[in-house]
């Protein structure tokens, strides 16, 4: 049997720390934030689940980790169908014939590409793309980009899309169907009575023992020569104190309010795609949850993207060469000074995942570690 400190209670963490207590391991959780379920964590609030660090939809191909994540919570038919507010213009996300028809009064798919055809012709980009605006353009036209990409893109990554490499955007999904569901995965849902359940029932093994409000960083020597094995969720950089310089993450800011309506906006997501007001996205919480809640009360949470810089939440890595040739670097730091420890989860392996993505690889981590 192993001593494992696992720091982070996040869906990584807890993935972890629950398989391995399975097995007969003691595991002990630490969690600087006071509560646990890192950025899963929903709390009820009249009545409502709300998403405190923004929202969250569960969604897969893998249904292998759909059945896995059952045993937590029972999931209802959510399906993301997001819609974007262009100063005032009402739009479908995303792209599809819904959206093409309110934008041109098209019907027939044949009209919708012969549309978008005619406007990639005429934004006159250069065959290959210098910077994400030409990058889009030639994508999709002028209206989509102006009306439902710029915006918003800008926004979201505080620059000019004539400033932003064109590799951001591979490719624009466009479909030609009239179908306003975000995912074309199979499985999708969100937990009936919120996600932190989920990190609960995880950690609730009596081989498991949480810590909140613990900072790793507050006693890092102690714990590196506690003789525990250690299972490190928080960032790559900051653990090895930005030795070889920071990794770039962008930060958000949520303002959440009470409303005294029923119904705020009809909509769970609302993505605001105008670069003049300043959020990117509003979320009701209780349309996750098909508008259960206390009556003449909804809550309702403004998303305001911004740079990330030291003791902001880092919410998302910014994937570019620098950045992954950076990671890469601090992980031969891990062969040569930390080889007890195991960096996972989206901060510790510098990577995007989804949760089904965040379950498969504490899961695989699982595999490996106990030689399954
Ligand atoms: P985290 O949830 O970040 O957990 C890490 C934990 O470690 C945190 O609790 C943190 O406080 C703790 N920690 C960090 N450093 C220390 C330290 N030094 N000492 C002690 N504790 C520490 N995924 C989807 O599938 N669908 C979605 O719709 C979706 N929407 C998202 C929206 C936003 C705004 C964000 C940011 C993410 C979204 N995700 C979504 C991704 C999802 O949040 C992640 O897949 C998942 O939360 C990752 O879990 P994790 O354990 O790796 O990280």
């Amino acid at each position: 049997m192993t001593d494992y400190l696992v720091v982070g209670s996040g869906l990584f963490g807890a993935t972890f720390a629950y398989e391995a207590a399975k097995r007969g391991n003691h595991v002990q959780v630490i969690e600087k934030r006071d509560h646990i379920a890192g950025n899963i964590y929903t709390k009820e609030v009249e009545g409502i689940q709300v998403h405190q660090y923004g929202a969250h939809i569960f969604h897969t191909k893998m249904k292998d980790i759909w059945e896995y994540v059952q045993q937590f919570a029972e999931f209802n038919n959510y399906i993301n169908s997001p819609i974007a507010n262009y100063n005032g213009e009402i739009y479908n996300l995303p792209f599809n014939m819904n959206t093409f028809s309110k934008l041109w009064g098209v019907r027939t798919p044949a009209e919708a590409q012969a549309k978008i055809e005619e406007q990639k012709r005429n934004a006159n980009v250069p065959e290959k793309p210098t910077n994400l605006e030409e990058q889009a353009l030639s994508l999709v036209g002028t209206d989509i980009y102006e009306k439902l990409i710029k915006g918003y893109t800008e926004k979201q990554w505080g620059r000019k899309a004539v400033d932003l490499p064109s590799f951001i955007i591979r490719r624009i999904p466009v479909r030609f169907i009239y179908d306003n569901n975000y995912f074309s995965d199979p499985y999708q849902g969100i937990p009936k009575g919120g996600y932190t359940q989920i990190i609960e029932k995880m950690l609730a093994d009596d081989l498991i023992d949480v810590k909140l409000n613990t900072d790793f960083f507050a006693h890092k020597e102690e714990y590196l020569n506690s003789g525990k094995r250690i299972i490190f969720t928080g960032m790559i950089d900051q653990f090895f104190d930005y030795a070889l310089g920071e990794l770039e993450y962008r930060s958000l800011r949520f303002e959440t309010e009470i409303k005294d309506v029923d119904n705020y906006q009809g909509n769970a997501v609302v993505n605001y795609t105008d670069a003049e007001i300043p959020y990117t996205r509003v979320i009701e919480h209780k349309h996750f949850e098909f508008g259960k809640g206390n009556k003449g009360k909804t809550v309702v949470t403004h998303e305001y993207p911004k740079d990330w810089h030291r003791g902001d939440e880092p919410y998302y890595p910014v994937d570019n060469k620098q950045n992954r040739s950076l990671y890469k670097q601090y992980t031969d730091l891990v062969a040569e000074k930390a080889d007890n420890v195991v960096f996972g989860g989206r901060l510790g392996q510098y990577r995007y995942y989804n949760m089904d993505q965040t379950i498969m690889s504490a899961l695989r981590l699982v595999k490996t570690e106990f030689g399954e």
